[in-house]
């Protein structure tokens, strides 16, 4: 069962409200509901060292995208271009979809 705290899906657009990288946005690349943590594209950059391996590959630092946690995390709205609170909506089928507390837009399509 899915803990209440995740709202972000993949490719949802979020902002970092924490840390070093306050206030950018990017897109969910993957999200870990279990752990509650998700990967932001060229978000929460971290450099990790690779090691020559075989004959030709030469070893360095690459640099990779790390979890963050949902709760540094917030939703983005398409239309209001801004960090949101997101609400619940019930369709008319019935079916619940997550909307822009602010200016009621749907978050999915
Ligand atoms: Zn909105």
């Amino acid at each position: 069962m899915l803990k209440k705290h995740p709202m972000i899906k993949k490719n949802d657009k979020v902002m970092v409200i924490v840390g070093k990288e306050k206030g950018k946005i990017g897109s969910v690349l993957k999200v870990d509901a279990e752990k509650g943590r998700v990967i932001v594209e060229k978000l929460n950059m971290v450099k990790r060292h690779t090691r020559a391996g075989g004959r030709s590959a030469q070893g360095g630092i690459i640099e990779k995208e790390a979890p963050i946690h949902v709760s540094n995390l917030m939703l983005v709205c398409n239309k209001c271009a801004e960090s949101t609170r997101v609400g619940k909506q019930i369709l008319e089928d019935g079916s619940r979809v997550r909307a822009c507390k602010k200016c009621g837009e749907l978050l999915d399509s």
